[in-house]
């Protein structure tokens, strides 16, 4: 085999050198952050490329090229929030603009779209795009968007973003995935026919649960450039030191997935085997109603998973309290673990019935899976799931358990 030089280097090559050796002034390895708001004019009438942070800055723009990078786009924004990446996109939009979203997207965006709806700023309809009579049905009334967030929170429903694009795109209508859950690593929408990538970079393209972020990666430079003149425009551009923070945290990004992954699957392999796990929801299981869509479409089932304990919310209780390895919080993406109890958290604000018929029980947990020694991991579900087990009554249990 000759060892000609690769003509584009490996993903996890580009994603480490990122921005490395860009400092002609002192030759540091690592780019410096540029905090600085305003940059000097080189004489009357002759800018620099920079000129006043909130529209560019070197460091941002150093985030924005490894990100773009990543997802193979002609450029992306670089936002402060997941929310704002959110918000730049859907004020491109005319007036009275059409919108299709998913029916159990990112709460965060509901709130958004559904507040936009009432105020008549947008037309918006929740469909349950994995329902595709439903989803047609939707589109005969016309898209300016068609929002996908796959896989999704927190059941882990996978839908076909080829399939969903192409019938986004015949009703001509842009369409964007939010990718936060897989990351630019696992799944590449763009080359599945997306038009534009929205990331929360406060998951796993940081990594380090220390920094809220944004993005949106577009497939063509028209759309970037109008979505970065918005960005301006509303004013939601990403800091600067949250920027160079979360390149720092792109340098590890495959390495941390690698991790991630082996985690996952260790973990599902065990909860699978449980009578104290009523249900497992997770891509990777032949089961999972996403199973095919997702082998497909992703090089990874995920690092995201929720199960639900026979036992109910005395199972719940008695196994949340003195779990050491697992943070109860929301979020995702850290290196660290956390578990979450959607009822009475991500989900409280909802109504039981609402609840209950997007399949969210009171006994559901879901889990971010962390990168921390797995044998610790594991000890310690187990030694929650036998707390579950004493706590919850045994009919009960064997009744559901089977
Ligand atoms: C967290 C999250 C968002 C919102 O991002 P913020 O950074 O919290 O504003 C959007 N979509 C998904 C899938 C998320 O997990």
């Amino acid at each position: 085999m000759s060892i000609a030089t690769p003509k584009k280097k490996a993903a996890a090559t580009r994603s480490v050198r990122a921005g490395l050796e860009s400092d002609a002034q002192h030759g540091s390895v690592v780019p410096p952050i540029y905090l600085s708001t305003n940059f000097a004019f080189e004489k009357y009438g002759k800018p620099r490329k920079y000129d006043y942070t909130r529209s560019g800055n070197p460091t941002r723009d150093q985030l924005a090229g490894a990100l773009a990078d990543l997802e193979d786009g002609a450029g992306a924004v670089v936002t402060c929030t997941g929310l704002s990446a959110i918000t730049v996109i859907l004020a491109t939009l005319p007036g009275g603009a059409r919108v299709i979203a998913p029916h159990d997207c990112y709460g965060g965006t509901y709130r958004l779209l559904a507040a936009l709806h009432a105020q008549g700023k947008l037309v918006v309809d929740f469909v349950d795009q994995g329902d595709a009579a439903a989803l047609h049905k939707s589109l005969e009334a016309g898209a300016a968007l068609v929002w996908i967030e796959t896989p999704s929170n927190p059941l882990l429903r996978v839908v076909d973003i080829r399939a969903i694009a192409d019938a986004g795109h015949a009703v001509k209508g842009l369409v964007v995935v939010d990718n936060t859950f897989l990351s630019p690593i696992w799944q590449q929408p763009l080359a599945l026919g997306a038009d534009m990538v929205m990331h929360s970079t406060t998951k796993y393209l940081n990594g380090h649960s220390d920094v809220v972020g944004g993005a949106v990666v577009s497939a063509s430079k028209e759309l970037h450039d109008n979505l970065a003149w918005w960005a301006n425009a509303i004013g939601v551009t990403g800091a600067p030191f949250d920027s160079f923070m979360t390149l720092r945290g792109v340098r590890t990004l495959h390495a941390r997935m690698r991790v991630h992954a082996e985690n996952t699957a260790l973990i599902v392999d065990f909860l699978s085997k449980q009578p104290a796990v009523a249900r497992i929801h997770y891509p990777g299981l032949p089961d999972h109603p996403g199973h095919d869509i997702a082998r497909r479409q992703q090089q990874s089932f995920g690092a995201m998973l929720s199960f639900e304990l026979a036992g109910g919310e005395p199972a719940v209780e008695a196994f949340l309290a003195g779990l050491e390895c697992f943070t109860l919080a929301e979020s995702l993406g850290g290196v660290e673990s956390l578990i979450s109890h959607p009822t009475s958290m991500t989900h409280a604000g909802m109504e039981e019935a609402a609840r209950l018929r997007a399949g969210i029980g009171v006994g559901l947990l879901r889990v971010s899976v962390g990168i921390e020694d797995p044998a610790d991991l594991l000890a310690d579900l187990a030694a929650g799931l036998e707390r579950a087990a004493r706590a919850a009554p045994a009919p009960h249990l064997r009744r559901h358990a089977s």
